[in-house]
């Protein structure tokens, strides 16, 4: 494997701002004390020690990275050290292979299959033990998931359930088929900023913040719910 190497000036994580959760992730960083921002064309990659590709839709998000023409700085910039992290539609846009469809970034050596538990109907939430990220079971949420099938050569199994991975990495990549920038949990953000090279704010407290609904990433979202709110009845 080539050897990556983190550069000196790469100070920031980037959440891929095309399409998708991109807020949320945000807020966990800054929450973390990390230095973010939002990433859409060439000149943003600059100073980056990481980059999340936010869960949403993988096909869309696939042929936006065509329109804004920004697939090749992205792959380019990975080669130069910076560490990428998938969360669900992101994890199936970084997959070697995507069982029925044509693969996008094709980083990570691994089989994954898309809306493999159904519709949206059938997302969940469920809490689970990932050793390597924290001591405590964190909390996952499965937005209309894909299923990482099989992994290859040089990538590690981070959590797997019943008959399918979760979480997996390589030393570059990692991907989570679920959504921890929508629990109140920071653990997989430290372990991916950590893994950056980047030092997040020390947290003597239990990474899980027990006060979180989970509706909280809701107050990001322009419709604001009304009982969250409060909101004037709209005419
Ligand atoms: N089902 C979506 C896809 O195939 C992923 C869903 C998500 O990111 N929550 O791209």
């Amino acid at each position: 494997m080539a050897l990556h190497l983190v550069k000196n000036n790469s100070v920031a994580i980037g959440v891929l701002d095309l399409q998708g959760g991109v807020h949320e992730h945000l807020d966990h960083l800054e929450r973390l004390g990390i230095a973010h921002k939002k990433v859409k064309s060439e000149s943003d990659f600059k100073d980056l020690a990481g980059l999340i590709i936010p869960g949403g839709e993988s096909s869309c998000i696939a042929k936006l990275l065509n329109i804004f023409e920004i697939k090749k700085t992205i792959l380019n910039t990975h080669r130069d050290g910076m560490k990428i992290w998938g969360t669900c539609a992101g994890a199936i846009l970084l997959a070697k292979k995507v069982i029925n469809e044509t693969p996008c970034l094709g980083l990570i050596n691994m089989e994954i299959e898309r809306n493999s538990f159904g519709s949206q109907l059938d997302s969940f939430v469920k809490e689970a033990l990932i050793p390597a990220v924290a001591a405590e079971p964190i909390p996952l949420t499965f937005i209309r998931a894909p299923k990482i099938t099989k992994v290859g050569k040089n990538v590690q199994i981070l959590l797997k359930i019943e008959d399918y991975i979760a979480a997996a990495e390589n030393e570059n990549v990692l991907v989570t088929v679920f959504h921890p920038e929508l629990t109140g949990c920071l653990a997989l953000h430290r372990y991916f900023a950590i893994k950056c090279g980047l030092q997040p704010a020390s947290n003597k407290q239990d990474c899980i913040d027990r006060h979180w609904k989970s509706s909280s990433w809701t107050r990001l979202a322009r419709i604001a719910s009304a009982e969250l709110f409060q909101q004037p009845e709209r005419r």
